[in-house]
């Protein structure tokens, strides 16, 4: 086991239906530390660029255009494995076949608005996290 720290974007639905705050209340109680915080709305070529990955899938456009359509918030997580912790708090990508109790199945709409973006490996933590985050903002605290 090793302290790790993951992305979450809580996406525009969830911060529509004004469930930001019980999603971050769900992952405290999950025991993560919330290290950073910010509210902000995606400009088009900064979601682009954070889903570039997709950028040949047919549903790319439609991810866009969500995820684009009105405020996000982004945070970063701390805990051991938080990875791995984090996509299991999550669950599957489509609400329906998530398992009882995860934060897509909670909050989540459908496979597009799923509430919540988790890290799917370390190496894609890290860039994600420094693609949101100044390196001042996300330093190593004590406490
Ligand atoms: P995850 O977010 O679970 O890692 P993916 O990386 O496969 O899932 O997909 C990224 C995001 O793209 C999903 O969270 C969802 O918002 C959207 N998405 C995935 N599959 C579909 C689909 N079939 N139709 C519409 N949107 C999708
Ligand atoms: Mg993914």
């Amino acid at each position: 086991m090793a302290l790790e720290r993951t992305l979450c974007i809580i996406k525009p639905d969830a911060v529509e239906k004004n469930t930001a705050g019980a999603v971050l209340a769900h992952l405290e109680e999950a025991g993560f530390k919330i290290v950073a915080l910010r509210r902000t709305h995606l400009p088009k070529n900064v979601a682009e660029g954070f889903y570039a990955i997709h950028k040949a899938r047919p549903f790319f456009g439609e991810l866009v255009t969500f995820m684009t359509r009105s405020p996000v918030v982004v945070a970063v997580l701390e805990k051991e494995d938080a990875v791995a912790a984090y996509r299991a708090t999550m669950g599957a990508t489509d609400p329906a076949k998530a398992e009882a109790g995860t934060l897509r199945k909670k909050f989540g709409a459908n496979v597009g608005e799923n509430a919540v973006h988790g890290s799917d490996s370390l190496d894609n933590a890290k860039g994600e996290i420094a693609y949101f985050f100044p390196a001042n903002e996300v330093a190593p605290t004590a406490g």
